[in-house]
């Protein structure tokens, strides 16, 4: 698949999992002329070089964002602040200014002050992912048929949204445009307190004394193995999502643990049908995200025909 470029040079701030995702899937619909790859660290750098997916690579972010018509910063979002200060001077006037971050509010108060008159500021976080990292993670299919949900504050030029959606979509996005602190909210609930909970659970079964590491490895197929994959992802990345997205976390973890009470209630008092409607409901929310096509409806995320309980 290739098409017209919709820019003559993007500059990917950052070029682990998602930076490189987007190269590879520029890439293959011939979205951008030119694609330039910021990283901090030589080694990453190399790294990004020996897999090939940028036409130009640079320790300098001047040197990467000189005359880029769209800028993504795709950095941990802690990082964000300092990387904004320092390319603020180096933008090109009518240049579109976006990220990836996974919380949006506060990226829109720690980039938004640095942008420069003439730049266009649209927040974007694509809803794709993987719990891999670095340079050799990325692969051009992994935002095909995810959303990617555009923020921009509310005095954002129609047009630069509009060139950013048709870039989303062009990578393979279905896009929605909403409020930064709505899609905070949202992803409190959808993936940041999930990930929690894995990050809780797996770090408790660490802990548990009277079952040895072995039993828990062993026998993790019984579920605990799932949420093994997610407490894998990225430590400094979920560092910052969790100090930048406190208040809408807080609010959906008060509420899971008032629903967890009620459920060890239930559990304590022999409540059969409590328990019984919850998971009936629970399993219906699960057809619901295969028939919308964001997971596979084969058994065991398709790992085979054996099902684990
Ligand atoms: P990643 O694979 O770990 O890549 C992050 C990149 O940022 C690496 O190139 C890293 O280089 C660089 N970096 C880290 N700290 C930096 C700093 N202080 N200054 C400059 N560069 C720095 O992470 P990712 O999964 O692509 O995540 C990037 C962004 O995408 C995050 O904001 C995350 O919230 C968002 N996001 C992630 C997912 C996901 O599932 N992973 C999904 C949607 C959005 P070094 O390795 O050399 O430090």
């Amino acid at each position: 698949m290739s098409g017209k470029p919709i820019f003559a040079k993007v500059a990917l701030i950052g070029v682990g999992l998602i930076g490189s995702s987007m190269a590879h899937a520029m890439r293959r619909a011939g979205l951008a002329g030119h694609i330039a790859g910021y990283s901090h660290r030589p080694e990453t750098l190399e790294r990004a070089r020996a897999v090939g997916f940028a036409d130009s690579l640079h320790g300098e972010l001047a040197a990467c964002v000189k005359d880029a018509d769209l800028v993504v910063l795709a950095t941990p979002v802690g990082a964000y602040a300092a990387l904004a200060a320092e390319i603020a001077p180096h933008l090109k006037k009518g240049a579109i200014l976006s990220d990836v971050g996974s919380v949006k509010g506060a990226v829109l108060r720690d980039v938004g002050p640095h942008v420069p008159g003439g730049v266009h500021f649209i927040p974007a976080h694509p809803i794709a992912g993987t719990e891999q990292s670095g340079p050799e993670s990325g692969f051009a299919e992994l935002f095909d048929n995810r959303w990617c949900i555009l923020t921009p504050p509310p005095d954002a030029d129609a047009e630069a949204v509009e060139t950013l959606t048709r870039f989303w979509r062009a990578l393979g996005s279905n896009v929605e445009v909403m409020e930064a602190h709505h899609h905070d909210l949202v992803l409190a609930i959808t993936s940041h307190v999930p990930h929690l909970i894995a990050y809780n659970i797996v770090g408790t079964a660490d802990d548990l004394e009277h079952v040895t590491e072995s039993e828990v490895i062993k026998y993790s197929a019984g579920g605990f193995r799932d949420f093994t994959r997610i407490a894998a992802s990225d430590p400094t990345m979920w560092r910052d999502v969790f100090l930048n997205n406190r208040e809408a976390v807080l609010e959906v973890l008060g509420r899971f643990s008032e629903d967890l009470s009620a459920l060890q209630r239930a559990i304590r008092w022999g409540d059969g049908d409590a328990l019984f409607n919850l998971f009936t409901r629970t399993r219906a929310i699960r057809r619901s995200i295969v028939d919308a096509g964001q997971d596979t409806a084969a058994p065991n995320f398709g790992r085979g025909k054996k099902t684990d309980q």
